[in-house]
């Protein structure tokens, strides 16, 4: 362990994960083979994830151990900062006391690298050498790239066209890592040529990324297919950030009546909350809410159902709240917030009224970005500014009640890398989307013939 880090805040960091699915209330119904309609074979799996994360996706036991090796690479920038934000609350000129939990001070600038390092580490302590993935905006190609590089992995980073072309930022910093980061579709696999033989201008799309990453994994030696959320371990590595915001808030004797994250696959969030779900499970009183965009309900308006992960329905079908695997996002900046489906985790809490959802717009959430950023710094990443506009309302209405109540906000990560969304917002250029209810009838139409979760 580095010594000065240990003496100053060790206290601050849990040595173990928090396992939610030892105290749910209803247990998650399990992943299904689409051919055959019956629980994933974990045989099957291993072909995409190493084993070793497959056995941990399963695993009921509540604690489980975080590595040493991990631990040590986590300490680079952990314990993550929790602060009060007291610029805000001035601002507001609320009662309420806000604080935040900074994820954004990472390499890579979010909480996916808590995930990312777990990953590179099992993957090597199977004796993979080589890993791939996908990327959209390039958030998880780049924490991955950075974790890949601390395990000496290597990694290809299928990155979609469009962004490769018009983000090259994220690009640089994978190459930076040392990372293999090309424009998808390719050249490389059966999925990219048939794509780019039909369509060769093709801006690429999530959906053709992860298919040719997965191809590429399961077709080559020693090589495993690396996903930065929805799954049940990835969930499980973020929950360092619950587990320390409520070590740190202990020591101010402080407990927060309300918990915000935004939402995208699910996993900062569950992260966050999880923790605080188990309090709320043995009867403390506490609302947990997940934050996500009006141009992607998935908690707010896509019903719970089995679907597929993803377009080319190459995944096994998961319980999930999802707005169909051909949802078409909106073209709006919040990239991490646009997938279709949520973890199955965060699917079955809110099931069970432990995790509500709210859906925000576009222009309140720069609004609330453009606040946070002068009045305390910082500059919140986009999907961040859903977390930090809840929690402006719950503020707001602590102010019209009286009240004094404590709020918790996940800070994701840093909008440094997003400012082209700023620009867009501070030159008038954007707009509020709300999706529309027939396009959901529409989704609802496909998966009514699929099983039903429990
Ligand atoms: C990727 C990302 C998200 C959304 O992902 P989750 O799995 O829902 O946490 C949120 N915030 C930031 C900064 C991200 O990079």
């Amino acid at each position: 362990m580095q010594e000065l880090k240990v003496i100053l805040r060790d206290d601050e960091i849990p040595r173990q994960w928090y396992n939610i699915q030892a105290d749910m209330p209803t247990p998650l119904s399990p992943p299904l083979n689409p051919a055959t309609g019956q629980p994933i074979d974990p045989e099957d799996l291993g072909k995409v994830f190493p084993m070793n994360l497959v056995e941990q996706e399963m695993d009921q036991n509540r604690w489980i151990d975080i590595p040493e090796e991990i631990l040590e690479k986590l300490l680079l920038w952990r314990p993550s900062p929790l602060q009060r934000a007291v610029g805000l609350e001035k601002a507001l000129q609320t009662p309420a006391k806000i604080f935040y939990k900074n994820e954004g001070v990472s390499p890579a600038g979010s909480h996916k690298p808590n995930s990312a390092i777990a990953q590179a580490y099992y993957n090597k302590e199977f004796g993979i050498r080589r890993l791939t993935t996908e990327t959209g905006a390039g958030q998880w190609g780049s924490a991955l790239s950075f974790a890949a590089q601390q395990f000496g992995l290597e990694l290809k980073v299928y990155m979609v066209r469009v962004s490769f072309e018009q983000k090259p930022f994220r690009k640089l910093m994978m190459q930076t890592w040392g990372a293999n980061c090309v424009p998808s579709p390719t050249r490389d696999t059966a999925t990219g040529r048939a794509v780019l033989e039909e369509y060769p201008d093709t801006p690429g799309s999530l959906g053709i990324a992860i298919s040719e990453a997965i191809e590429d994994a399961v077709s080559s030696e020693n090589t495993r297919y690396s996903l930065g959320s929805v799954l049940n371990f990835v969930c499980l590595h973020q929950t360092i950030i619950g587990l320390e915001a409520q070590k740190q808030m202990e020591k101010i004797g402080a407990y927060p009546d309300v918990v915000i994250g935004c939402i995208g696959g699910g996993s900062n969030f569950a992260g966050l909350a999880a923790p605080y779900i188990r309090d709320k499970i043995q009867g403390r009183e506490i609302r947990v809410i997940g934050a996500e965009p009006t141009a992607c309900p998935t908690l707010t308006k896509g019903p719970y159902a089995y679907d597929f992960g993803d377009l080319a329905k190459t995944t096994p079908l998961l319980p999930m709240h999802t707005l169909g695997h051909d949802f078409i996002p909106a073209p709006m900046h919040a990239g991490g917030l646009r997938y279709h489906g949520m973890a199955p985790l965060v699917s079955r809490l809110c099931q069970d009224k432990l995790v509500e959802g709210a859906a925000l717009n576009q222009l309140d959430c720069y609004a609330a970005g453009m606040l946070w950023a002068r009045t305390e710094g910082f500059i919140p990443a986009p999907e961040t500014t859903h977390a930090i506009a809840a929690g402006i309302e719950e503020a707001k209405k602590a102010k019209e009640e009286g009240r004094e109540r404590v709020i918790l906000i996940g800070w994701s990560g840093h909008g440094l890398m997003d400012l082209k969304g700023y620009e867009a917002y501070i030159n008038g250029e954007l707009s509020n989307y709300e999706y529309p209810q027939e396009m959901i009838d529409k989704s609802l139409e496909v998966l009514k013939d699929y099983p039903k979760p429990e």
